[in-house]
């Protein structure tokens, strides 16, 4: 394992958000040789000393985070590229929304990264972040690192300027649920102006699947994979059938009884909000069906409708699965 483990290979979660993604690389840090360490663009944002990580602990007394966070305060006194994994760390600017208008206008019609961003300025990102998923890796004792970032553009900052292998699961949720989800979250945060910022939230999302799409398809396609949060939690084990093949190796849920998803032994602070209210003694999520319709009031859902007719991004997405026996195939190198 120790000299595997010194290039890990990243699976990236692509994704829209409210989407299952952070259930999904829970999933998957269930693997042996797999470590989940949530959205890795909010690790510097997020790490507070007194936030609790997923396993109960506070962050500075995690026993994964802790010395993580040691090892990177070692890099960076010694000017080498590394995250800071303390409280005054913001964001990247590549991970916030808050781009000008035009840059975002740029990133939609199809520019890339080096169109907006200085180029040493990504590949500083890259280093820094490869550098993290080494160590994670590292301390974990493991081959393959799950980074639900989510984002398009941090892959794309990536693939582009760092060097590690990576592997991509698309995850995709039946789009008028996603954008119900998108809207209850909006709802709560802003009881007032919901109806009228409908459609915006809907242009969000038509921008992040653009981008999504595009990435794609400069991908490998044996680098990328699409499954949807709806198989995940009907039929995991035809999902863990389907990446195994996919990766080349065994992928086990570990799934128990009730469809409980246990997250014991793994540490995550960064992603949904459930992960917070997760019980520290035993921390498992369940596995629920989907709704049978989506939360949109009728007003939003005939918006969504309309624009179903116009953007083709916005139908249900193609998903191929394999019979839970389906053989592994071989591995080919990174
Ligand atoms: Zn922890």
């Amino acid at each position: 394992m120790a000299s595997g483990a010194a290039s890990p290979t990243l699976i990236y979660i692509l994704g829209l958000p409210f989407s299952g993604t952070t259930l999904f690389a829970a999933a998957m840090g269930n693997s042996d040789g797999v470590v989940n360490c949530g959205e890795i663009s909010f690790v510097e944002k997020d790490f507070m000393p007194w936030k609790r990580c997923s396993c109960g602990a506070r962050l500075a007394e995690c026993g994964f985070w802790a010395p993580l966070r040691a090892e990177a305060a070692r890099d960076r006194a010694a000017e080498k590229p590394a995250l800071a994994l303390e409280p005054e760390a913001g964001p990247h600017p590549l991970d916030t929304r808050m781009l000008p208008w035009h840059a975002h206008l740029r990133l939609f019609l199809g520019r890339p990264l080096d169109a907006v961003f200085p180029e040493a300025e990504l590949r500083d990102y890259a280093a820094r972040h490869a550098r993290f998923i080494r160590a994670a890796a590292r301390q974990a004792g493991a081959l393959f690192v799950v980074d639900a970032s989510k984002s398009p553009r941090r892959l794309e900052a990536l693939l582009r300027h760092g060097d590690l292998p990576i592997w991509v699961v698309v995850v995709s949720r039946q789009p008028d649920h996603a954008f119900g989800a998108l809207l209850k979250r909006a709802r709560r945060r802003d009881p007032s102006h919901w109806l009228i910022k409908a459609p915006w939230h809907l242009a969000a999302m038509v921008y992040h699947l653009r981008c999504m799409d595009r990435l794609r398809r400069t991908l490998p396609p044996d680098r990328v994979i699409e499954l949807s949060y709806e198989s995940l939690v009907t039929r995991p084990g035809a999902v863990e059938a389907t990446l195994s093949h996919w990766l080349g190796t065994p992928v086990c849920f570990k799934v128990e009884a009730e469809n409980a998803l246990p997250m014991r032994g793994q540490h995550v602070y960064t992603g949904s909000r459930w992960l917070a209210r997760l019980d520290a003694g035993a921390p498992t999520v369940t596995l629920r069906p989907p709704l049978a319709k989506p939360e949109l009031t009728p007003a939003e859902a005939r918006l969504f409708a309309a624009a179903r007719r116009l953007i083709p991004a916005l139908k249900p997405r193609p998903e191929r699965l394999l019979p839970p026996e389906a053989p592994l195939r071989p591995r080919s190198a990174p």
